[in-house]
């Protein structure tokens, strides 16, 4: 039996990567894909046309729920889109496995809520990388002893949102573990807006967008006369896919949405 896969973002950076990928595990299958445009056309690459052996577009989610009944929603979209498109799939019992960044807290809750109501299993992750998640747990641990801490997170600059998904969520695991406190002097003064970042818990949050950049992200835990520095650098795309594949897999057997892959790794 093969897992049924559909993929929203299937033209992008992520989803091509992502139908490489999957095309070449045996016992998985990409039977559609979910975009806003080309309806009834097939997908070949980042390109869409009508040559019928490519995977079959769909611009509506019933449709494509009815026709092609995939197990798992593989969300590689935009902020904008991935909330309503984790919403029908739930629907449907369909299990999202998540990467796009830029869902809010709130959100993330919302929803999680309606997929344990629903018990449909599912993972948001921030990041797919597994060494990745391993600096955000090292990150983590650290900060019971390290825990004035600055994360500087560096992407491409064709990235929308910031911060990114990783360095938010890395903040929500150090908070489990930091006693909460205000960083820096407290009379600190920003002379330019922004200057010293965005805050979680008084953790400092920097973006840096480069060209030329990928996904790399610095945790500086720093105390009297020492810094340790926490860091992870993804060069490519395909550092996402085993996390991918292993997610895949591990939501077919819950019955709750997870935020984190670290949920899944032992
Ligand atoms: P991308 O290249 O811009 O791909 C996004 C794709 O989604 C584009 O093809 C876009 O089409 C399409 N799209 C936009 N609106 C849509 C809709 N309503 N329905 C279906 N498709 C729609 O971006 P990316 O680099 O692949 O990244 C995708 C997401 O994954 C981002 O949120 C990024 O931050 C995240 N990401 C996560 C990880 C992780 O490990 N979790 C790693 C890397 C990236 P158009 O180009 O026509 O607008």
């Amino acid at each position: 039996m093969t897992i049924r896969i559909a993929i929203a973002g299937a033209r992008g950076r992520m989803g091509t990567a992502a139908v490489k990928a999957l095309m070449n595990v045996e016992d998985m299958e990409v039977v559609a894909a979910l975009d806003y445009k080309g309806e009834g056309l097939f997908l070949h690459g980042e390109s869409l046309t009508d040559d019928t052996s490519g995977i079959p577009v769909y611009t509506s989610f019933d449709r494509l729920a009815k026709e092609t009944e995939p197990e798992i929603l593989l969300e590689l979209t935009t902020p904008d889109t991935v909330y309503e498109n984790m919403h029908k799939a739930i629907t449907y019992g369909i299990r999202p496995v998540v990467g796009t960044s830029g869902l809010s807290l709130e959100q993330i809750e919302e929803i999680t809520t309606f997929a344990n109501e629903n018990k449909v299993g599912g993972i948001i992750a921030p990041n797919f990388s597994i060494g990745a998640v391993l600096m955000m747990k090292f990150s983590a641990m650290a900060s019971r002893y390290l825990g004035d801490i600055e994360i500087i997170e560096s992407h491409h600059d064709q990235k929308i949102d910031a911060p990114s998904g990783t360095a938010t969520k890395t903040a929500e695991m150090i908070k489990e573990y930091r006693q909460s406190h205000v960083q820096g002097h407290p009379e600190e003064k920003e002379h330019l807006p922004g200057a010293r970042g965005a805050s979680i818990d008084g953790i400092r949050l920097h973006s840096v967008r480069l060209p030329g950049l990928l996904a790399h992200q610095e945790v500086l835990l720093g105390s009297t006369g020492e810094l340790l520095t926490i860091r992870h650098d993804s060069f490519d795309r395909s550092c996402f896919m085993p996390g991918i594949i292993m997610a895949i897999r591990n939501v077919l057997d819950r019955k709750d949405l997870v935020y984190g892959l670290e949920h899944i790794i032992e």
